[in-house]
């Protein structure tokens, strides 16, 4: 049977969600069919208004609603120490753990050679300037467990190796393989616990 084309164009749009195929989008735009009208015009403007209403710090790069996250604007944070991860989710992640009350850094990349991933240079220039303006002592990188991670880690410590800043990175505890938005508090608390400073290589 035909489709109308409103429809397809409907379910194409929703097929570009992660994880979601041809049959998902399907039922979800058929969902959308029977609910109420007004709950679906809230989820477009919701949609809609999404980036006019919701961007990057421009300090830390973490998810705003004007120039500062709330991290950021918070005076009672410990600007000693800053907690360096690959994306806005990853800070979301640590910030909802609760067990860390520095700053963040999000890199907003990680290095991936297979799919053509790099850490903005802007990003790490940022980095740089903070951990300076702020005099930070410590830059604990919450890289996730994965190889890409790992490449990401050294590209940053190796990217801070003339600044006098302590380099640690998150390590026991954090599933090899997993992430740091999926990893549950406790896990994320031993992981900070435990960090490891990481060794300076010498030229
Ligand atoms: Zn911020």
């Amino acid at each position: 049977m035909n489709l109308p084309d409103s429809f397809e164009e409907l379910m194409a749009l929703l097929g570009k969600f992660p994880g979601i195929g041809e049959k998902t989008a399907r039922r979800m735009a058929f969902f959308l069919l029977g609910s109420d009208p007004a709950w679906v015009n809230a989820l477009s403007a919701s949609i809609a208004n999404l980036h006019e209403r919701v961007g990057a710090c421009r300090e830390c790069g973490g998810i705003a609603t004007g120039d500062l996250c709330r991290v950021c604007s918070d005076p009672s944070r410990d600007k000693s120490r800053m907690c360096v991860v690959e994306t806005q989710e990853d800070c979301v992640a640590m910030e909802q753990s609760g067990v860390f009350g520095g700053v963040y850094h999000v890199l907003g990349g990680r290095c991936s050679p297979l799919e053509d991933e790099e850490v903005p240079a802007e990003s790490l220039e940022r980095l740089r300037r903070r951990i300076e303006a702020y005099g930070s002592g410590e830059v604990i990188l919450a890289m996730n467990p994965r190889i890409e991670g790992d490449m990401t880690a050294y590209m940053v410590q190796d990217s801070l190796k003339d600044i006098p800043v302590k380099v640690s990175r998150l390590s026991y505890g954090l599933p090899v393989g997993g992430s740091i938005g999926y990893a549950d508090r406790v896990t994320l608390h031993i992981a900070l616990e435990s960090r490891r400073e990481m060794e300076r290589e010498e030229d």
